[in-house]
């Protein structure tokens, strides 16, 4: 099936004198999720991993994907032909440097260019440069291929209310609008779907997990148009009325960009823009690249949102105390896997107030699988949780008033030295960020060490970012500010403000054998001024218990003690109020030390 839906694609190629066609793992608005609709690639390739690209030659087909998927890609393309590329592997070429080596002068190389990010089709303007050979960008060949494709999404959108989001759709315009002033900017074109539900006040669900809805947004000095499915805006219809925004069909933006006055400057974000409606614009008005003022304005929650965001964290610690006693019960008894824990969990969260789904697909590993960093359980994986070793759970959901991400390792049973120690050190690298005061100023780079320093003093490590920032009722990832200690990264180097949140989840992953992660969710604050300046701190957001049972307590400085015996007293301060006796009785023993 595979075979011959390559083959299809290769005679469409060769209809259209294309000699390499790309195909990537993306939707026209650069997402980190994408809906069905969006999944060519893996139509094409029968890869499902969330991570890959399809090159097909005249005579060839390659998939690049990244460490995480190797063994999965492996069984997945077997009988297809398609060569696995493992990314990043000694001796494998990259995606540019395949092109530069397989394409000749007057060759074509034919992509469809609204799935490319600008950098990616920038990239590949210099391939062709370098090789003679030329681009062709504007054509969609898998949609040929793809003869029983979904349908786009059309998920309808309502409008969310003042009380969650602390500031008007008009005064967020407003704001924008300022910005564009000061850089001389007539229109600012906003594709990333984030981005256009926070500026409006409105979510969706055209995206799994991410209550965002398919649009483009093209705002001018006084006016705006969005670009969507009128059929998904009818609730929205006064709303949008009231803003002076304009309607118009979804894909109409490609058509609409090419007819801005030559005199427009449009205000873009390189990184976020897909590169047809880039080289569109480029080609015939001045840009001006910038980030997208709304992903520093929406990243500092205001002083509803953080309100609402404690609320909401209540609500859901509620449901991870239940789902914790019910494990510790239940473990050992009755027949418990990885995938049945997920779905007790997403029961007990469903019960509360303003549940609208989970933020991601829970990640439930057990022992060998918890070493696994972005495992999730499928009916095929699935495996019974044993009463011994450790269980690692990493979930999330949307609330109206917030997004949550929390993980917990959790000892189901007896554990080995080796378990205890790893866990400490995880649980001293969390406890030592959480309690950071730092001057205004720090970015993610620097109190990054202050989570490893622990691994980095006994030569160990993990492969991941310390912690990212997390959207309101939107994106569980959103930028632009991050921690990780290299910082070559940009997003690392963004300043901390007042109002931001981000996650503390450092890690230890033992391959075949185990994986501890412990993740809370920050808030960052202003703390006190003195004569050396303005200090920050952070507060923690995500309210439930840490498991004491893997802790060596000798391993633990007398201020990590300290901030672990804070944190539980106001968890159990916090969540006793709105707990079921049995419930509080269980959390008051489990905070025990
Ligand atoms: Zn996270």
């Amino acid at each position: 099936m595979i075979k011959e839906r390559i083959n299809s694609l290769r005679s469409l190629m060769k209809r259209d004198g294309f000699d390499i066609y790309v195909v990537p793992t993306s939707d026209y608005h650069n997402s980190e999720y994408v809906g069905v609709y969006f999944k060519c690639r893996e139509f094409l390739s029968g890869f499902t991993g969330s991570n890959g690209t399809l090159v097909v030659t005249d005579d060839g087909a390659y998939l690049w994907t990244d460490g995480r998927y190797f063994l999965q890609a492996a069984e997945e393309l077997k009988g297809s032909d398609i060569e696995l590329m493992k990314m990043l592997e000694e001796g494998v070429p990259t995606i540019t440097e395949f092109l530069t080596d397989n394409l000749k002068s007057g060759s074509v190389l034919g992509f469809d260019g609204r799935v490319f990010s600008v950098g990616e089709g920038l990239d590949f303007e210099e391939v062709v440069k370098k090789t003679g050979a030329s681009i062709r960008f504007d054509i969609d060949l898998c949609a040929e291929v793809w003869t029983d494709r979904p349908a786009l999404s059309a998920q309808p959108v309502f409008v969310l209310d003042t009380k969650y989001t602390g500031r008007a759709a008009s005064e967020k315009l407003a704001d924008i609008r300022k910005e564009m002033a000061e850089a001389g900017c007539t229109h600012h074109i906003v594709t990333s779907l984030d981005d256009i539900a926070w500026i409006l006040n409105m979510r969706g669900a055209d995206v799994d997990c991410n209550p965002v809805f398919l649009s483009y947004l093209l705002i001018g000095k006084d006016d705006a148009i969005l670009f969507v499915n009128p059929d998904i805006v009818t609730a929205a219809k006064s709303h949008l009325d009231s803003l002076g925004i304009r309607l118009m069909p979804y894909n109409d933006i490609y058509t609409n960009i090419g007819k801005l006055p030559a005199d427009a400057k449009v205000m873009i974000d390189k990184n976020r823009l897909n590169y047809a409606l880039y080289s569109t614009l480029s080609s015939h008005c001045e840009t001006y690249i910038t980030a997208n003022p709304s992903t520093l304005m929406k990243s500092k929650k205001n002083e509803t949102e953080r309100e609402n965001l404690r609320e909401t964290n209540i609500i859901d610690g509620v449901a991870m105390v239940r789902f914790l006693r019910w494990l510790d019960e239940n473990i050992g008894k009755t027949r418990i896997t990885e995938v049945s824990a997920a779905k007790q969990l997403e029961r007990f969260r469903a019960e509360g107030r303003g549940y609208k789904g989970l933020s991601f697909d829970t990640i439930s590993g057990y022992n060998a699988h918890g070493a696994i960093i972005h495992y999730e359980p499928t009916e095929a994986t699935d495996i019974e949780v044993e009463p011994h070793g450790l269980l690692l759970v990493d979930s999330g959901a949307q609330y109206l008033g917030g997004t949550t991400d929390i993980t917990r390792t959790i000892a189901v049973g007896p554990l080995t030295d080796e378990m205890k120690h790893h866990y400490t050190m995880v649980l001293r690298g969390h406890l030592a960020l959480a309690a950071a005061i730092f001057k205004e100023g720090c970015s993610g780079a620097n109190l990054d060490i202050l989570a490893r320093a622990p691994f980095w003093d006994e030569y160990e490590d993990y492969n991941h970012g310390t912690g990212h920032g997390v959207g309101f009722f939107l994106n569980v990832h959103e930028g632009p500010q991050s921690f990780h200690w290299n910082s070559g990264r940009r997003s690392t180097l963004t300043k901390l403000e007042d109002g931001m949140v981000i996650t503390d989840e450092p890690g230890i992953y033992i391959e075949g054998k185990y994986g501890v992660r412990i993740e809370n969710d920050l808030l960052c604050v202003k703390d006190k001024k003195s004569e050396y300046g303005q200090f920050m701190r952070f507060e923690a957001l995500t309210l439930c218990p840490i498991d004491l049972r893997p802790v060596n307590f000798d391993e633990l400085t007398a201020k990590e003690f300290r901030t672990l015996k804070a944190y539980h007293d106001m968890v159990v301060e916090k969540l006793s109020p709105h707990l079921e006796p049995a419930d509080r009785e269980w959390l008051l023993n489990a905070v025990k030390m």
